[in-house]
């Protein structure tokens, strides 16, 4: 029997890093592995980027949009980054654990710490830390999607945000892509597999216990 066709209670799966320190690689990744996991699609107000697709990469709406879904309480956290409003959808999420699935949220520390608030036994808080702000620097300058200002705004914030990084559940340095993947996912796994959140084990333990042999 399978672990992952039991009824089990959702990871609502938060990882946060500086931009540019490999968190949008890892999590494409693990969700390419993991079915049963489903991104949170972001919305934002700023704009999209070449390569970018929207409702793939994020919603991309305008300010009055964005206002507009605050005042509906349609977000489950929304926060001001680098000068933009970003903000995860509340409804997707209830309807991916009400279904049994697992979402993983691609946010900052502001919106890890909201939802870490609003669903304190769901929340698993990831933060992967660059190896250092100068590889940063070089990360975000060959990926080359945004100009020189707003890569030297980017480093700043970095900062911003690993001040926050002893606020998580897990931290680890990204300096290789495959050590820090399986770090991931061993993460995730061990998570799924908290007693708490695998409502089935007491039928399926009195089941083991009432079996003749
Ligand atoms: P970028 O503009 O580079 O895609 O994202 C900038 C930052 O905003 C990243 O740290 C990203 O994780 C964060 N972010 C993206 N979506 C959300 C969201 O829905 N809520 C919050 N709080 N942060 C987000």
């Amino acid at each position: 029997m399978s672990n992952d066709r039991m009824p089990r209670r959702g990871v609502l799966l938060i990882v946060a890093s500086p931009s540019g320190a490999g968190k949008t690689s890892l999590c494409r990744r693990l969700m390419a592995d993991h079915g049963g996991l489903e991104l949170s699609v972001s919305m934002t107000t700023r704009p999209i980027r070449p390569g970018e697709q929207a409702g793939r990469d994020y919603h991309f709406v305008d300010e009055a949009e964005f206002q507009r879904l605050i005042e509906a309480d349609a977000f489950l956290e929304w926060a001001n980054v680098h000068g933009n409003l970003y903000g995860s959808p509340r409804a997707p999420v209830d309807r991916a654990l009400a279904e049994g699935r697992d979402v993983l949220f691609d946010i900052d520390w502001q919106g890890a710490r909201e939802v870490a608030r609003r669903c304190p036994e769901d929340a698993v808080r990831v933060f992967i830390l660059p190896p250092s702000l100068e590889e940063l620097r070089r990360r975000l300058v060959t990926r080359s999607q945004d100009a020189e200002e707003v890569i030297d705004r980017r480093i700043r914030n970095a900062k911003g945000e690993i001040e926050h990084a002893t606020e998580f559940d897990y931290v680890f340095v990204n300096d290789d892509f495959d050590r820090s993947y399986a770090e991931l996912a061993h993460i995730y796994h061990a998570e799924r597999s908290r007693r708490f959140r695998n409502v089935w084990v007491s039928g399926y333990q009195q089941a083991l216990l009432n079996e003749k042999v």
